[in-house]
């Protein structure tokens, strides 16, 4: 890989003006769903080799979001790019003004790795709607995923408009000296300061899609059966490495004991032989990750699960009961299948250890209160979340995805992923026929009286 060499085609493709043309990029972004529909076996093959996901959550969290993204940019690509008119005023009549949406350039996107595919491609599909010319940096961890894609990618796309270049934290630095026009970034937040640093050095903008822990409430009125089924899926999907996955629960402490019997029945149903290497749920990604986690089961305060088995990187369901804000697996991202239970007396209180944490990415209630749904909604801040239901408000691409604080800096998905990537240009436009003579000078008097009571 040559960065500098890719870098500078790039920029030579962008600047052609090729990429201006609305009907380029729709034809790119069909050509890409039909090269990723001919390597669907190629890719469900690589992340199960990688951390043993099934085809099924593959296609669900991944290939689907990627058609659903690329159906959906071609659909409204017209309507996106169009120049929206807006009020011009007195003091430039006759005149008018419009807002025209323009491609920023050279785009980098470096992806994370919990949901390799999409995670590099989704914003990737926003870039090309909106125009640019587009690096992605996948993520090294799953080797075998970021081959294949690479793979696929290069073969069927110039490197002067799409290409993906592999690497880890030497490349990635590399590859960041280059001043983009875009930098769209997934990950960690530790990792996120970095490259916010970097990109400072070009005052390149930044997207930064980052972690933390999303507090699940589960209130006493909830119905506790549908509550559990959500939530055992939402945690225990890709064995809980997951960014908006629910970290923790905060419960009342009335139906603590109902929850957990629940929790425990539901996860005992969807995942009956989970001990065996079953399709139906996913390893630890590496082992570094598993012996973080299993260093986070406290067996003093476990309710259930807890098994693990380090040779295929298996950690199975578990929750712990009786855990406070001070337990250590309450300091980081759990980012696992590990669900700790916190039950509280007074929802206010609860509310405000929440607040006293850095603002999470996602947060979920389970209430049919009213009241009590307006008020944590309104009192946390958060990057989003669902009421009743957890993780799924990602898939519906009318919102917006991101996080605030220490979980993110932008968001994407839709309009809001043309959004990210174009600059919006204002432009006032006149005309010849009408030159008052009021804002030259000399200024006199008349003209004083006249612009106080035109513009006061
Ligand atoms: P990570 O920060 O370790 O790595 C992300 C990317 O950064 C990778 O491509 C990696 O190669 C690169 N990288 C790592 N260290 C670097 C360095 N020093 N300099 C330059 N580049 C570097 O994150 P991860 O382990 O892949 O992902 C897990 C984190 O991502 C979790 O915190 C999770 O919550 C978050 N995440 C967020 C979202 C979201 O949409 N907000 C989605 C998925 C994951």
């Amino acid at each position: 890989m040559n960065i500098k060499e890719i870098y500078s085609k790039q920029r030579l493709f962008f600047n052609s003006n090729k990429t201006k043309d609305i009907s380029f990029r729709i034809k790119v972004l069909k050509k890409l769903k039909a090269v990723l529909k001919e390597n669907e076996e190629l890719m469900f093959k690589a992340i199960y080799d990688d951390f043993g996901k099934s085809e099924f959550e593959t296609y669900a969290s991944e290939l689907s979001l990627i058609y659903h993204e690329i159906n959906n940019s071609i659909k409204n690509i017209h309507k996106w790019s169009k120049k929206k008119r807006v009020a011009t005023g007195i003091a430039n009549f006759p005149g008018k003004s419009y807002i025209m949406p323009e491609p920023l350039g050279v785009t980098l996107i470096i992806g994370a790795w919990n949901y390799p595919y999409q995670l590099s491609l989704v914003p990737a599909i926003s870039s090309i709607a909106a125009g640019n010319t587009v690096i992605i940096k996948p993520s090294e961890v799953p080797t075998r995923t970021s081959k294949v894609l690479a793979k696929i990618i290069n073969a069927a796309f110039s490197e002067d408009f799409l290409t993906v270049v592999e690497g880890g934290v030497e490349e990635t630095t590399e590859i960041l000296k280059n001043r983009f026009d875009k930098i769209f970034f997934t990950g960690s937040t530790s990792v996120g300061k970095i490259i916010y640093q970097a990109a400072a050095n070009h005052l390149t903008p930044v997207t930064l899609e980052l972690g933390g822990k999303s507090p699940t409430f589960v209130l006493s009125d909830t119905n506790i059966k549908i509550t559990a089924k959500r939530i055992v899926w939402a945690k225990f999907f890709n064995a809980g490495q997951t960014c908006v996955a629910p970290d923790y629960l905060l419960v009342d402490k009335s139906i603590e004991v109902k929850l957990l019997d629940a929790l425990k029945e539901e996860i005992e149903k969807c995942y009956p032989n989970y001990m065996d290497i079953s399709d139906n749920y996913t390893r630890i990604i590496n082992t570094k990750n598993f012996d973080r986690l299993c260093n986070l089961i406290d067996y003093d305060k476990l309710f259930f699960g807890g098994e693990s088995n380090r040779n295929n990187r298996f950690i199975s369901p578990t929750i712990l009961k009786n855990i406070s804000f001070e337990d250590n697996i309450m300091k980081d991202e759990i980012f696992g299948p590990i669900l700790p239970v916190i039950s509280f007396d007074d929802i206010d209180e609860a509310i405000k250890k929440v607040k006293e944490k850095e603002k999470p990415l996602a947060c979920y209630i389970y209430s049919k209160n009213k009241i009590i749904k307006q008020k944590i909604l309104e009192e946390l801040s958060f990057g989003g979340g669902a009421v009743n239901d957890s993780i799924m408000h990602l898939t519906n691409t009318n919102l917006p995805f991101g996080g605030v604080g220490l979980s993110g800096i932008g968001s994407y998905h839709g309009k809001y992923g043309f959004e990210t990537f174009s600059h919006y240009k204002s432009i006032l436009e006149k005309s010849f026929w009408f030159e008052p003579n009021m804002k030259y000078p000399p200024y006199t008097e008349k003209k004083m009286k006249i612009i106080k009571w035109l513009l006061g």
